[in-house]
């Protein structure tokens, strides 16, 4: 059977709106306080196993989903949530760092402003679209700069005082004191909902179509130090996704090392928080047992991938399959400059954001996307069998003195050694 076209970019699952997808609906959960016990993680995996496939998932904004489930099954896997006393955030997404309020590093609690935003944009409840987003970044160790976001409130120190960058869109940002940021951002969300469920700050009069290129953090993986003296540990599920089980040994992990709490955070990761140094140890050495990563120069954390085939009908090649495989040929070339992003139809859910390498999955074969985003494409170049091996020979290529992994791509391309490689390339501008 022929891979399904995507549905249009715009939707994603919801906890109340699960989403259709190859193995059935997705479910997405962000736990209304950012956190759960570990208790409530072993609930949620059984009851994934019980009412979906038993496969789980912590995307690139931090949020939790169930994969697998039928129309019959959403229901009882809802209340299931609820039984356990997760409380599911409704409504447009507010991000902050899942370490608010507990990082000695950050400017700000970016907790306040979000309780002000949401309980000021309530009316907007159902008016709003599902992408519409709010990202609260309060200059912490967990940085969100890398996020798209309608409206984007950083936290900046002004000798004893602390002010709000707040940017609308690609707009230009104003300074602002707590309650007149927030009152900006309710006028952009009021504004954004008065032009229908479509629209995104950048469709509102003289706002600029295109945010800066911020660059991503890196992923959150690791120890940090908490404001009171013990600890959270950072660590990575694989391509964002692991069995039922997978989370439910973290769950077991992290009660044993003595955490206070577990916290889904950005680029898939999964934070135990309240550890003493010995508890945060046990904690990343049994998950690196588990097969999860737990440092953030593991090839692994610098390549992206969406399910693929079969667990999307949308698929054109199995891309979280190869994942691994990629990740270990390009290891060479994985510095921290260079994203990769496995894209198994033109859809890219697993990274929405250009990549330097893209790989999407198109009838017969696999298009390379050099610094562009996968609608780039041109066309099929790759059978997905040789992929691996045409990276590991890219890889193996000589870098000059302090030559980047990412200034070695782009030395490829001009010299047209990635298109004899890897076929056809689109480079495009829109990084
Ligand atoms: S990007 Fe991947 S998961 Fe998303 S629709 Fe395409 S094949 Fe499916």
């Amino acid at each position: 059977m022929s891979p399904r076209p995507p549905a249009r970019r715009g939707t994603c699952p919801a906890f109340l709106a699960p989403m259709e997808t190859g193995d059935g609906l997705i479910l997405r959960l962000v736990p209304a306080e950012g956190a759960i016990s570990s208790g409530q993680l072993r609930g949620l995996a059984s009851a994934a196993t019980a009412f979906g496939n038993g496969m789980m998932e912590i995307t690139a904004r931090g949020s939790l989903q169930v994969r697998g489930l039928t129309a019959e099954t959403v229901a009882p896997l809802q209340d299931a949530i609820l039984d356990l006393g997760i409380t599911p955030r409704l409504g447009f997404a507010i991000d902050i760092s899942p370490l608010s309020g507990l990082d000695p590093r950050e400017a700000a609690d970016a907790r306040p402003l979000a309780h002000r935003i949401r309980e000021g944009a309530a009316g907007l409840a159902g008016k709003l679209g599902p992408k519409v987003s709010v990202v609260i970044d309060g200059g912490g160790a967990i940085g969100l700069a890398g996020h798209k976001a309608d409206v984007r409130l950083a936290a900046m120190r002004s000798g004893a005082d602390v002010r709000w960058s707040v940017t609308i869109g690609g707009g230009a940002a104003e300074l602002l004191a707590e309650p007149d940021a927030a009152a900006l951002a309710l006028d952009a969300l009021s504004r954004i909902a008065a032009l229908g469920r479509r629209a995104r700050a950048t469709d509102l009069p003289g706002c600029p179509a295109t945010q800066g290129d911020a660059g991503k953090p890196p992923a959150p993986l690791g120890t940090f130090p908490l404001a009171d003296g013990r600890f959270a540990c950072g660590i990575g599920l694989p391509f964002g996704a692991g069995a039922a089980d997978l989370f439910a040994a973290l769950a077991d992990a992290a009660e044993v090392a003595g955490a206070g709490d577990l916290r889904p955070a950005t680029e898939r990761v999964l934070l135990a928080t309240g550890l003493d140094a010995d508890g945060a140890r046990a904690f990343a050495t049994e998950a690196r047992r588990l097969g999860c990563l737990v440092a953030p120069d593991d090839p692994r954390a610098f390549v992206a991938a969406c399910p693929g085939a079969p667990a999307c009908v949308c698929a054109h090649f199995p891309a979280r399959d190869l994942a691994p495989g990629v990740a270990e040929a390009l290891a060479p070339l994985l510095d921290g400059t260079v994203t990769v992003h496995l894209s198994a139809c033109a859809k890219g859910c697993a990274h929405p954001a250009p990549a330097t390498l893209t790989f999407v999955g198109m009838d017969g074969g696999i298009a390379l996307v050099h610094e562009g985003a996968p609608s780039g494409a041109l066309g099929p170049a790759l059978p997905a069998d040789a992929l691996a091996a045409r990276l590991a020979t890219l890889a193996g290529t000589p870098r000059a003195p302090g030559e980047t992994g990412r200034g070695l791509l782009a030395r490829m391309r001009e010299a047209d050694v990635l298109a004899g490689l890897c076929g056809c390339v689109k480079e495009t501008t829109d990084r």
